[in-house]
This record gives C-alpha cells, structure tokens and sequence, in this order.
C-alpha cells in the first residue's frame, strides 16, 4: 500500500494477485520475526490491511511528533501522535 498527501491509503496491487499476496506473506512473517508474542494472526492482519485500504473507518495518520504512521480509528479523537509518543509525553 502507499500513503497519499492526505493520510489516504491507495493499494498498489488494485487487484490483489499472486505477487500481492507473496508480499503479505513476507511482511507477516516480518513482523513475526520482530515481535516475540506476536498478538495478530494473519487473518487479522488481512482484515487490517483490508479496512486501512478502504479509508473508512480505520485509517492510518501521521505522528506530528516523531512522523511515524498509526492506525486511528475514524470515530475517535485524535491526538495528533501516536501510542508510544502519547505514553512517553503521559498524555494518556
Ligand atoms: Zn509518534
């Protein structure tokens, strides 16, 4: 996926094939490699990827202080920052 100005999430594969899949595969397998109690099947990361892909409800916005992205829920306030930022200012 790719981010546009506007926090907006663009699929680069606007239908999914086999290469899109490969690579879903590989970045699971990433993030498995990273975490140690990895909380998130892969179908929930499909169904994540699938949600953040429709801008709808979940999307992905940017940290005003560190600029990294996170996912924030569309009916919630938001902050400006991300969850660790939060916690690290103690804002939460
Ligand atoms: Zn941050």
């Amino acid at each position: 996926m790719r981010s546009d100005p506007q926090d907006g999430v663009r699929p680069r594969w606007p239908r999914p094939d086999v290469e899109f899949g490969h690579r879903l595969c590989r970045a699971y397998e990433t993030y498995l490699m990273l975490h140690r109690n990895p909380q998130l099947s892969f179908e929930w990361a499909w169904n994540l990827l699938q949600c953040i892909s429709y801008n709808d409800e979940l999307y992905l916005a940017h940290c005003s202080h560190c600029t990294a992205f996170y996912v924030q829920d569309a009916y919630a306030l938001d902050k400006g920052i991300c969850p660790v930022c939060e916690i690290a200012s103690g804002l939460h």
